[in-house]
């Protein structure tokens, strides 16, 4: 039997397990998914110790998707985002790789979104990251807002350092740019945690429009303040369960080397959500 799991702290209210052991069950994979919650600075010493026991993969969350770098040996995207949310055991060094970016990528297109032109990212934090690097890899021009428009700027410049087209790709901005710059976007991501238990948008509603597809990694509540708004103007809309989805079902694929069983990773997630 394989066993694959989470690292985090906390963990235990993670929608993995049931995602992934419903992916195994589909698939018939003797494997468990399990969860486990070393102490905050310990994510290195916690990958060291999980190759030791012949753990095949894990996820990685908060807080140790920085930390665990030094344990594994990069994937080059992973390395550019400077986060690791999944490893693989079956390299020695094991392999650090970052679903995130590619779960944003899939949530778009399974919609059927066309990943043109100019995207606007709210939030500059892990997520931000993530989400500005898949982005710009795609080719879309990304304009990155944030409350703190000093990392808004520091994360479109580290983006734009590994970007064939430099700083016409990426830019940084402050909030008050949101409204002029949503008017004239194809797409627009929510990467702050505005909305996460509350009902406020961090996008003004009046600017919102039906050219626009609007992805909101808020998944608690699925149905956020910005994506009933957006709704409302007749835009594409995309709930957070779809990049937690997708970051799983690339890690599966990952670990696996099999497609993975998409509709019943789904329900298995949004029964729970
Ligand atoms: P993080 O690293 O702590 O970043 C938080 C971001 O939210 C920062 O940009 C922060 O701005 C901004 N922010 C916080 N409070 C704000 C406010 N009142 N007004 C405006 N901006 C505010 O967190 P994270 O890991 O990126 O997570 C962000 C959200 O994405 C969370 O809701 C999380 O659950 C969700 N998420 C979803 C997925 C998924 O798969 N669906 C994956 C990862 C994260 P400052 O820099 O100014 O503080």
């Amino acid at each position: 039997m394989d066993v694959y799991g989470l690292l985090g702290n906390p963990v235990e209210h993670s929608l993995s397990p049931p995602m992934h052991e419903a992916a195994y069950e589909t698939l018939d994979i003797d494997a468990r998914y399990v969860t486990f919650e070393p102490d905050e600075n310990a994510g290195a010493r916690a990958v060291e110790s999980a190759a030791t026991l012949d753990v095949a993969g894990l996820n990685v969350t908060i807080p140790f998707k920085q930390q665990v770098i030094e344990a594994v040996d990069p994937a080059p995207l992973a390395e550019r985002i400077g986060a690791v949310n999944t490893i693989d055991f079956s390299t020695d060094p094991p392999t650090g790789y970052n679903t995130d970016a590619a779960g944003v990528v899939r949530s778009f297109t399974h919609h059927g979104v066309d990943l043109t032109g100019d995207a606007v990212v709210v939030g500059a934090g892990g997520a931000g990251r993530a989400v500005a690097f898949a982005l710009a890899d795609e080719g879309l021009t990304v304009h990155i807002t944030n409350r703190t428009e000093s990392k808004a700027d520091d994360l479109a410049a580290a983006v734009a350092a590994s970007h064939p087209d430099g700083d016409s790709a990426v830019m940084g901005y402050g909030l008050d740019a949101l409204p002029d710059l949503v008017a004239e976007a194809d797409l627009l991501v929510n990467a702050t945690s505005v909305g996460m238990e509350e009902d406020r948008s961090p996008v003004p509603a009046d600017v919102l429009h039906a050219d626009l597809a609007v992805l909101d990694a808020v998944y608690s509540p699925l149905e956020t303040r910005l994506l009933d708004d957006a709704a409302a103007a007749g835009a594409t809309t995309v709930d957070g369960a779809w990049m937690l989805l997708f970051q799983g079902v690339e890690a599966f694929e990952q670990w696996t080397g099999r497609d993975a069983p998409v509709a019943e990773m789904n329900e298995a997630l949004r029964t729970r959500v």
